[in-house]
């Protein structure tokens, strides 16, 4: 999945969330999202994260290989523990949220994520989209749609827009 899908969907994921829980839809929540949606694809050089990783992202492909220990839910635990142990903040919220969704999404790829690694290195999927496909295309727009649908019902632009004239 390319990048503008992974923060389109992550971000309607977490605006659902948003409305069935507690936690607010504020500026520092929904940009905790998004980062979080991006940072499992450290591990591929030619990702919208990896260009931008001045080199780490071809040493974590050396290493582990593109959708490896990024993309499992163990290494995805241990962070939310940590992160949580440590922060309490949307901020922090939202980024665990953002990257389990990340996985979640690669889930329905062709290519699939390796959920348990490092105990099996074996790759689940619900085969739906291939990277930048017509699905793909579809699925973005689906989500961007259903985002701004969330979005007004559940008036979470309103609370982001306040959240954010807070800092005035
Ligand atoms: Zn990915």
């Amino acid at each position: 999945m390319r990048y503008h899908s992974h923060i389109v969907t992550s971000l309607c994921l977490g605006a659902a969330a948003a409305a069935h829980t507690s936690l607010s839809f504020t500026a520092s929540y929904t940009a905790g999202v998004v980062i979080g949606s991006l940072l499992p694809d450290i591990d591929e050089p030619k990702s919208y994260v990896g260009r931008r990783s001045m080199g780490m992202s071809n040493k974590v492909k050396e290493a582990f290989g593109h959708r490896g220990m990024t993309h499992s839910l163990v290494v995805w635990g241990i962070i939310a523990l940590v992160i949580s142990w440590e922060s309490s903040s949307l901020f922090a919220s939202g980024f665990v949220l953002g990257y389990l969704f990340h996985i979640l999404e690669d889930f329905f790829s062709v290519q699939g994520v390796p959920l348990f690694w490092p105990f099996t290195a074996k790759r689940f999927k619900i085969p739906i989209y291939r990277t930048g496909n017509l699905v793909e295309k579809s699925l973005f727009y689906a989500a961007f749609a259903l985002l701004v649908y969330i979005g007004a019902k559940e008036q979470l632009f309103f609370e982001w827009w306040r959240s954010l004239a807070l800092f005035r």
